[in-house]
Formats: C-alpha cells, structure tokens, sequence
C-alpha cells in the first residue's frame, strides 16, 4: 500500500443475501466503526441497495453496486441506471467483472461506458480487470490485462476510478497468485494507469481480488501497489470480512 492513496475493502456479494441479511451488515457496521481509517463498502444485489443504504447512512460502511446500465434512463427492461443507484444511496459501482464480461459478453467497450455513467451519476466507478488461466499459461497475462485496462478506463473523472485486479482463475477458487506476481501484475497497472491518465493515475487506487481471506489478506495488502481488496465470498460474514477489513487498518 501507499501512504497517499486511502486503502479500500470492498465487499461484492453477487447473488447472495436477502433481507434477512440485514443482522450481517449491522454486525459488519458494529465491527468497522462509523470512523474506520480506510474506505469499506459492501456491494450487494440490486433490491438491497436503497435498504442497506437508509441503514449504513452516518456509519463506516458505503454501500456499492455490481452492475449498472450505460444510459441514464430508458427502455432497457431488467437494467439499473447508475443515476438511480446514486439516487436510493449507492456511492460506487463495480462494472466489468469477469462474471459480467462471461455471463453476459461484456466487452471492453460497454465497461467503458458503463463506469463514465458510474461517474456521471456521482459515483466511484469499480473498473475489473484480470487475466484467464489459459491467457497466464499462455504468458499473456499482462498484455491482456494491460489491452483491458485501456478499453475500459474512461477518459476522465479519475479521482472517482478505482481499478481492481482479478485473476479470473483466482475468483472463488482458493487459488491465489504468488506474491510476486502480484506484485508485477499491480505495478504494470500502475504505469498503465499513470499513461493513461497522467500523474493523477499515482492517486488511483488498485484493489486486488481473488480468494482474499482474513489468513492472507495482510501479506497482499503490504504489497507497494495493492491499496485494498474487492473481496467475494468472504464479505458475506461479518467474521471473516472484518478480518480482511482490520487487516487493511493494519497498514495505514
Ligand atoms: C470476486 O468475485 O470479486 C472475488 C474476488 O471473489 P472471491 O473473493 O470469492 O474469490
């Protein structure tokens, strides 16, 4: 991590919860604090937003979303518009997740937009980017994730973009890259970032994702250019999520 960038842990919980949820969240606000030293967010499905919002409103934990449309309004049956996410609460946005660009052949392009509409509406844009294990054994991991990278960085508004790295062979699978690769992988996105964007880039943060669990989240995060996690299957308990989140105060 950096001293300048402030460290972000951010919970995707893809189709998981229900309201029911609702105890997890208030455990996870209970544990962080309503003045934590880094950036929490918790990410889960759409019908949650706006009543996880109303309930974090004044404590430590923002509340993001998965996915969101490129317009601002319209017919597109199914889809949110980012200004309606801004609207019931949302205060950021993942888009490009390697189980968006496969479920539904999200290409470099729509992520691009969709993360400007992110910004348009007020919100910080979560843009992913990661290599498959075939595209690593290949040895393309960094020209893939580098061709990603600038098909979907929008061209402005990079105090509210923050990148995050997945190798997709990591996600869910308890598989995590060694140090050293990540390390490599983060500083090629740095250099990526700061060409595309100029000097601001050294202030966009580079969450790393993929496996993060409370036993090795410390060694990841005191990696130079890792400046916080976007973390699955492990936001989905207080325990473990709190673990990650106090493993990333541990650094500031
Ligand atoms: C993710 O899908 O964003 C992710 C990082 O999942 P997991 O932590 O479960 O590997």
């Amino acid at each position: 991590m950096s001293a300048a960038r402030r460290m972000m842990v951010a919970g995707n919980w893809k189709m998981n919860g229900n309201t029911a949820s609702m105890t997890e969240l208030q455990a996870m606000m209970d544990g962080v604090g309503d003045t934590p030293a880094v950036d929490v967010l918790i990410c889960p499905p759409f019908p949650l937003i706006g009543r996880f919002s109303g309930a974090s409103e004044g404590r430590g934990i923002g509340i993001g979303a998965q996915d969101c449309h490129f317009n601002k309004s319209g017919a597109h049956t199914g889809d949110v518009s980012a200004a309606l996410l801004a609207d019931v609460g949302a205060k950021a946005v993942i888009v490009g997740h390697s189980e968006r660009r496969a479920d539904h052949t999200e290409v470099d392009d729509l992520v691009q937009a969709k993360a400007q509409a992110a910004l348009d509406a007020g919100l910080t844009a979560i843009v992913c980017v990661g290599e498959t294990e075939a595209e690593r054994d290949a040895g393309e991991a960094e020209a893939v994730v580098l061709a990603q990278l600038s098909g979907s960085l929008p061209a402005s508004g990079v105090e509210h973009v923050v990148v995050a790295y997945e190798p997709v062979w990591a996600i869910g699978t308890g598989r995590v890259p060694s140090i050293e690769d990540i390390t490599t992988m983060h500083a090629a996105i740095r250099r990526a970032v700061v060409d595309h964007y100029g000097d601001a880039g050294n202030g966009v943060r580079l969450l790393y994702g993929g496996s993060v669990k409370p036993g090795n989240a410390a060694e990841i995060f005191a990696i130079e250019d890792v400046d916080g996690g976007l973390i699955g299957g492990a936001s989905l308990k207080a325990d473990d999520f709190l673990g990650i989140v106090n493993a990333g105060i541990a650094q500031v």
